[in-house]
């Protein structure tokens, strides 16, 4: 048979393109990823030949070999896993399907330069290979298949690749490298072992070298040159072959449960923080959870697989167990390894066992703890938020149980603070809250600037009472799913009853009531005016800058965020009346109020509402005919 041409997709042909042009300073990571790749098929034979031990009879002993041919400039690794027929050999290595690496293509600039510092944060895979080679041959046999189905791939990273059936004498997956005439240090045994004890100790199967073995030459008689010493190679064993998260969390260096996040997670940067716990009792586990440094691109992909590794006996079972871990913190990686749980355990079954739930509820209070430590070290709480945050406010909806533990966890910009940096806790309000004030106040809006400039504020800042800022989507669903927090409740600005309480005083109160009743005819000619328009007017109690402020109505739920929340969701909704909110003190009302043409009033009117509204919603339905008497009164 003659070998097939096939061209990659054209993402990779891209990325090839990209490799093999950067100036790609970590070159050795190429070595991390096939050896990553030999023990992720190796993790998968062993877990078949759990149930069915005759796959592995004939090669039972799991192992990776690197080779290295000086003569033949050649670097070979070789695993004894699952191999690869000829169909997954062209679409696994032909294509891209790993969500980091298609993160990595979309963010691509163009400029050389920049795009090379990227694949440092993405995982490029089985293609590093083309960093340091310039003709990759793959020789592969599945475990299902016969010595005459073995596959033959290569390719010399230029936009297209060969594959045919071979006969392959052995099971498993060998990667020829046909290495650059610039990158032959990676020839040398010595830097060899330097990488793989670098990137490989921490994995379970042991990885051999095939290394020159010192033999004295034999002792020369009297009178005898001495002899030359023989050269005799052989595969020694370079890493210590035990699982990481087996050993005690004392001896484990920073830099290795670096080295095995990258491993578990296809992620190319350092983690943002682990937690390694062994915990011994009636629920026997050890879990290895990581936070990383950033959010995946499909962080809000629903479809997206997410979930820890699960581990029996030290035996890998599954990839993205999700049953351990609530769906907001999807976005922690890691691994579990149990004794609780029998070795055939299937994703259904996980889903069910009283096992799964005790473990998902411990390793939820662990991670909850994880994040309040990052939360003490306020520039890495800032990193973290900014990935997480979002996602994090699911939380108090989501998991009840752990409601206050999560809202402990938020932070956010108000106006106690000159910027818009997300800093503030619900217990930093708390603290600062004033004499007589029970309630925490907040407000939604578009963005920052909306937040802090909204005429809602206006009172409660001349009160001098703190408002914490909030402008994200999921903001208004969240503040519309809880109601208080350390016994203090939550309450809007937007809200028509501000419910200032104890803090309006009763001479306050009194007093609005006398402006209420001063302003009677205002208010009834605006009223008039504006007819069906709006819901109702009233005298503001709130504003003392603005002339207006429109608001909802409080009892139906749905501010503008909201409303506007669910209308890029593609619903329709009625069109909402709002009460239009006056400050008789201000200017332009009072002017408004002194015109005798009703004609003239009705302008003012007009205008009076409609920057209302263009305040809270940044937009008008007839932005025109705003225009239009705006400028008819600024040209009388
Ligand atoms: P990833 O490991 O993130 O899936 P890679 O680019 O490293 O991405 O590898 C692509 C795919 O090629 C793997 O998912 C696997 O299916 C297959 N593959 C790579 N190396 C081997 C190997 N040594 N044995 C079996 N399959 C392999
Ligand atoms: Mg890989």
């Amino acid at each position: 048979m003659t070998a097939t041409v096939h061209g990659f997709q054209t993402q990779v042909t891209k990325l090839l393109d990209l490799l093999a042009n950067s100036l790609y300073s970590n070159k050795e990571v190429f070595l991390r990823e096939l050896i990553s790749n030999a023990s992720d098929a190796i993790d998968k034979l062993h877990f078949m030949s759990l149930t069915n031990p005759d796959l592995i009879k004939d090669d039972p002993n799991f192992k990776i070999q690197i080779k290295a041919d000086k003569d033949a400039k050649t670097l070979t690794i070789t695993d004894n896993g699952i191999g690869m027929t000829l169909d997954e050999a062209n679409s696994h290595l032909g294509t891209i399907a790993e969500s980091g690496t298609e993160a990595f293509m979309k963010n691509l600039t163009g400029d050389a330069k920049r795009d090379s510092q990227l694949i440092g944060q993405f995982g490029v895979g089985f293609y590093s290979s083309f960093i340091v080679a310039d003709k990759v041959t793959v020789i592969s046999r599945s475990v299902n298949a016969s010595e005459a189905e073995g596959v033959r791939w290569e390719s010399e990273g230029n936009g297209t690749f060969t594959s045919e059936n071979v006969a392959v004498p052995f099971r498993g997956t060998q990667i020829i490298l046909h290495i650059k005439d610039s990158e032959t240090e990676f020839l040398d045994t010595w830097k060899l072992r330097d990488c793989i004890t670098k990137y490989s100790d921490h994995i379970s199967t042991p990885v051999e070298l095939y290394e020159e073995k010192y033999e004295p030459a034999p002792e020369a008689k009297e009178g005898e040159t001495p002899k030359e010493p023989e050269k005799k190679f052989e595969y020694t064993q370079v890493n210590n072959a035990q699982a990481l998260w087996t050993r005690a969390p004392k001896d484990i260096k920073d830099e290795e449960y670096n080295e095995f996040y990258k491993h578990l997670s296809h992620d190319y940067q350092d983690p943002l923080a682990h937690a390694h716990n062994k915990v011994e009792g009636d629920l026997e586990y050890t879990s290895l959870l990581y936070i990383p440094k950033q959010a995946p691109w499909d962080l809000y992909n629903r479809q997206t697989e997410h979930g820890l590794k699960l581990y029996v006996q030290r035996v890998f079972i599954m990839d993205k167990a999700e049953a351990f871990l609530p769906n907001y913190l999807r976005f922690v990686k890691g691994l579990v390894d149990t004794n609780a749980l029998p070795l055939n355990v299937s994703r259904e079954l996980l889903q069910e066992t009283a096992v799964t739930r005790k473990l998902k509820k411990a390793l939820t209070k662990r991670v909850l703890s994880m994040i309040g430590n990052l939360a003490k070290d306020k520039d890495k709480y800032t990193e973290f938020y900014k990935q997480f945050g979002n996602v994090l406010k699911e939380g108090p909806v989501e998991d009840y149980d752990n409601k206050d533990a999560i809202l402990k966890l938020l932070r956010f910009a108000s106006t106690n603070n000159s910027g818009s940096d997300l800093s503030v806790s619900f217990d930093d309000y708390i603290s600062r809250m004033k004499e007589g004030q029970d309630k925490i106040y907040y407000i939604t809006a578009e963005s920052y600037e909306a937040a802090l400039n909204s005429p809602y504020l206006e009172n409660l800042k001349s009160k001098g009472i703190e408002v914490l800022l909030m402008w994200e989507r999921i903001d208004e669903w969240l503040m519309g799913n809880i109601t208080e927090y350390a016994g203090k409740q939550f309450v809007s600005a937007n809200s028509q009853d501000l419910q200032l309480g104890k803090l309006a005083g009763e001479e306050e109160k009194k007093q609005q009531e006398t402006v209420a009743s001063e302003n009677k005819d205002l208010v009834e000619r605006f009223k008039k005016t504006l007819g069906d328009k709006v819901k109702d007017v009233v005298v503001s109690t709130r504003l003392v800058d603005s002339p207006s402020c429109v608001i909802s109505d409080a009892s139906r739920m749905m501010t503008m965020q909201m409303r506007r929340l669910l209308e890029a969701s593609g619903q329709k909704l009625p069109d909402e009346k709002y009460t239009l909110e006056l400050n008789p003190t201000h200017k332009l009302v009072q002017k408004a109020f002194a015109q005798t043409d009703d004609a003239k009033f009705a302008q003012y009117a007009q205008l009076i509402y409609e920057q209302a509204l263009l305040a809270d919603q940044g937009a008008l339905k007839d932005p025109s005919s705003f225009v239009k008497a705006m400028n008819a009164l600024l040209t009388e």
